[in-house]
């Protein structure tokens, strides 16, 4: 063993003491090259072993086009105040805050000094039929194309008769670049030519079913490039967790993946007994709790220690998917929820810790510029590897506790890490969930 001895340089007096670098270290002398090996080979240590390269060193990468403000409503009468609320500047607003956060190098929009890792900008493409019908029915891949030659009043027409949903000549174009976008930051994340990326994108796709948009949403964005990347990676995306904490319930993508053990949904959502959009009992799955409004960053937070979190360890997947609405944020007249950037900040981080890192954060919904602006900027510095801002700890209110409780208690019977949570389980019967395939199509 080295011989070692510690001697001050000065006399320490009480001034000096907390000065430890006037300490110095000096060995006696340099061991032999064989005291060193015997040392190493106390340790247990291999020369060779192999270490992990630094993930972190990758940029986050992101994507913004502007061709996806050419979606917009036609029928707006001159006495009307309102914009509707899927409003073209909704990306705008967002682009522009990260940009003048130093995060994205554009020419105009950034003022401030660049970060030493800028995002990485995603080259966006249009998605084809067949990644748009991974998800949804030709007819509907049909009538969206159709859209393209309507003249005013029949595009006015359709929007009409179906639910929620507006259409313009750039529509379908500006539907297919949201989900081809939502595709290449997949691609970009599971390919491993970034760490983690955030898909600024509209129109929102979360709503959208198999055969028909709905919601202010024409394709479903999030399972299409879900299912794009199980297909071109089918070992590195064998299992894929989807986190949906729109305000509404993502009825969309519960059922592309309904019948896919491979594919977790989790979705956190106000229900309001089945009068919040989209309505009805889909969202209340096994009917647990009313899932009133109202929440904020307490009642999140607990969501996700208590639920989300257990859950998606033992699932440990392989790609992490967040559908990332902002309509719960704070100042969003439509959720009317509470959530705050730090908050977000916090739920990032946390699914950070999932799958190696690889995330993909695909806008949703969220209609307040402001509030969409500053979460989205919150979640991508959390991206980029900056720390979450620090939170009061306060109280789950009492219908948060409420709803979870009766959520453990109903999860407990199907993931371990919350049996005990179920009356009368018993953990010796619940088997581990295996019940995902090898690969994905197999
Ligand atoms: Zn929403």
């Amino acid at each position: 063993m080295p011989q070692a001895r510690f001697e001050p340089q000065v006399r320490a007096t009480p001034d000096l003491i907390q000065h430890a670098s006037h300490l110095s270290i000096e060995a006696s002398s340099k061991p032999p090259q064989s005291q060193v090996q015997a040392y190493l080979d106390d340790l247990g240590y291999e020369e060779d072993e192999a270490i992990e390269p630094f993930r972190s060193e990758l940029p986050t990468g992101y994507c913004y086009d502007v061709r996806m403000r050419y979606h917009c409503e036609l029928d707006t009468p001159k006495d009307r105040r309102d914009y509707h609320p899927e409003d073209p500047r909704r990306i705008f607003a967002i682009y522009k805050m990260l940009c003048e956060a130093g995060l994205v190098d554009d020419s105009v929009l950034t003022k401030s000094a660049l970060v030493s890792r800028p995002l990485l900008q995603i080259q966006v493409d249009y998605a084809t039929e067949a990644e748009i019908e991974l998800v949804h029915d030709k007819r509907h891949w049909d009538l969206m194309t159709g859209t393209k030659g309507f003249a005013k009043e029949e595009l006015i027409d359709m929007g009409m008769s179906l639910d929620s949903v507006y259409f313009c000549g750039s529509t379908f174009e500006n539907a297919r670049l949201s989900a081809g976008a939502a595709i290449e930051v997949a691609r970009a994340v599971a390919s491993g030519l970034v760490k983690n990326a955030i898909a600024i994108v509209r129109p929102p796709g979360h709503h959208a079913e198999a055969n028909r948009p709905m919601g202010f949403c024409i394709f479903d964005n999030v399972s299409i490039a879900t299912k794009v990347c199980q297909a071109d990676y089918p070992e590195r995306c064998r299992k894929v967790l989807i986190v949906d904490w729109d305000v509404h319930h993502g009825n969309g993508i519960q059922q592309a993946f309904e019948s896919d053990p491979n594919v977790l949904y989790i979705s956190l959502h106000v229900h309001e007994g089945g009068n919040f959009y989209p309505s009805g009992n889909y969202g209340d799955h096994k009917h647990v709790g009313l899932g009133d409004g109202g929440m904020g960053d307490a009642d999140y937070l607990y969501a996700f220690q208590q639920v989300v979190m257990p859950i998606a360890q033992e699932f440990d997947p392989d790609l992490v998917m967040i559908a990332a609405g902002f309509d719960a944020a704070e100042g969003d007249q439509l959720g009317g929820c509470f959530v705050t950037p730090a908050c977000y900040a916090h739920m990032t981080h946390m699914l950070k810790s999932l799958a190696d890192g690889k995330i993909i954060v695909c806008l949703e919904g969220g209609y307040n510029l402001r509030s969409i602006a500053r979460s989205a900027l919150a979640v991508t510095r959390t991206l980029n590897g900056e720390p979450p801002p620090r939170l009061e700890a306060r109280p789950p209110s009492p219908g948060c506790v409420e709803t979870l409780t009766l959520v453990k208690s109903e999860m407990g019977k199907h993931w371990r890490s919350l049996f005990e949570y179920t009356k009368g389980a018993n953990v010796w019967e619940l088997q581990p969930r295996e019940d995902w395939s090898e690969t994905h199509y197999g």
